[in-house]
C-alpha cells in the first residue's frame, strides 16, 4: 500500500470518537477486521476516518485479539463531498433492498436520509434498523474515500417532513407522470436541495396535495414506474453530478 499517494481505500477503517493525533485504539467490528480479517501487524500503515471530514494516516503499534493500538503519522484534509447538500426523504423498501439504496447513496454523496412514514408505507424503520443502516452507511463510506458520514434521521411522518423543510427553495417531490407531462428534473442543482421518494404504493394524492400547496414541485423521472431504490439513486446522481453554483 502507498500511504502518500492517496490510493488507499481499501484500508480504511472508522473510528467512532474524534481522533485527536497520537495513539488511536480500534475495537468493536472495525478493530475485528483489522486484527482478525486483515491480520494485521505492528508496522502496518492504514488510514483512519472519525466522520468529521478528515483522514488520518496510522500505523499499527500492536494487535491483540480483536482490536489494534495505532499511531496517527500524518493528518489530510481531503474532501470528497458533493458540491449539492442533497436530503432525501424515503420511504424505504424493505429488507436488503433497504441496505443496497443506503450504500448506493452514500457512494453518490447523500448528506441526509430521512425514512418517511407515509400512508402506503410498509416498512418503519425501528431503532434497530437505522442502528443497521449506520452500519451499511460506515462500510459504504469506507469503501468510496468518504470522510463524512451520511445522517440517517429517526424515521419521520410525510407532514413532519414537509414542514421541516419549508426553508429550502428546491423541494422536489418524485411522482410517475404517466402522461409524460410533468416537469423533468432541473438541469442543475443548486446547492440545497430537498427530495422525496414515495413508498411502492406511491404517495397518496393527498400528500402529493399537501406538498405543492407548501411549495413542492413534483418532478418525473421518465416514462416507466421505477423502484423505490432506483428512485433514490436517480435523484442522487442528478445532485451530485448536476451542480451549478448560482451567480
Ligand atoms: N404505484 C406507484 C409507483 C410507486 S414507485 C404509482 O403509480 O404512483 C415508488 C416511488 O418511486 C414513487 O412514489 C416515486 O416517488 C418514485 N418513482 C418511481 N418511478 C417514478 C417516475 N417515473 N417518476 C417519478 N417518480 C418515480
Amino acid at each position: 500500500m502507498d500511504g502518500t499517494s492517496g490510493r488507499v481505500m481499501a484500508d480504511r477503517y472508522f473510528v467512532a470518537h474524534p481522533i485527536g493525533g497520537g495513539r488511536v485504539t480500534l475495537d468493536g467490528p472495525e478493530g475485528h477486521h483489522l486484527a482478525h480479517v486483515m491480520r494485521a501487524k505492528a508496522g502496518m500503515e492504514v488510514v483512519l476516518f472519525d466522520g468529521s471530514g478528515t483522514e488520518f494516516l496510522a500505523q499499527v503499534l500492536s494487535v491483540r485479539r480483536s482490536a489494534a493500538e495505532l499511531e496517527v503519522v500524518a493528518r489530510r484534509e481531503v474532501d470528497r463531498e458533493s458540491a449539492v447538500t442533497l436530503t432525501l426523504g424515503v420511504s424505504l423498501p424493505k429488507g436488503d433492498r433497504q441496505k443496497w439504496l443506503v450504500e448506493k447513496v452514500v457512494e453518490l454523496g447523500l448528506r441526509r436520509l430521512v425514512p418517511l412514514m407515509t400512508s402506503r408505507s410498509v416498512a418503519q424503520a425501528g431503532a434497530d434498523a437505522v442502528k443497521r443502516l449506520d452500519r451499511a452507511v460506515i462500510e459504504a463510506s469506507k469503501q468510496c474515500g468518504r470522510n463524512r458520514l451520511m445522517t440517517v434521521d429517526a424515521p419521520q411522518s410525510w407532514p413532519d417532513f414537509v414542514a421541516a423543510t419549508r426553508g429550502v427553495s428546491c423541494r422536489l417531490l418524485a411522482h410517475p407522470d404517466v402522461t409524460g407531462a410533468g416537469a423533468s428534473l432541473p438541469s442543475a442543482a443548486p446547492q440545497q436541495v430537498v427530495a422525496a421518494v414515495g413508498p411502492e404504493g406511491g404517495f397518496a394524492e393527498q400528500e402529493v396535495e399537501e406538498a405543492i400547496v407548501a411549495g413542492w414541485q413534483t418532478v418525473s423521472l421518465g416514462p416507466r414506474i421505477l423502484r423505490v431504490e432506483t428512485a433514490a439513486v436517480v435523484l442522487a446522481t442528478w445532485a451530485t453530478t448536476n451542480y451549478r453554483a448560482t451567480p
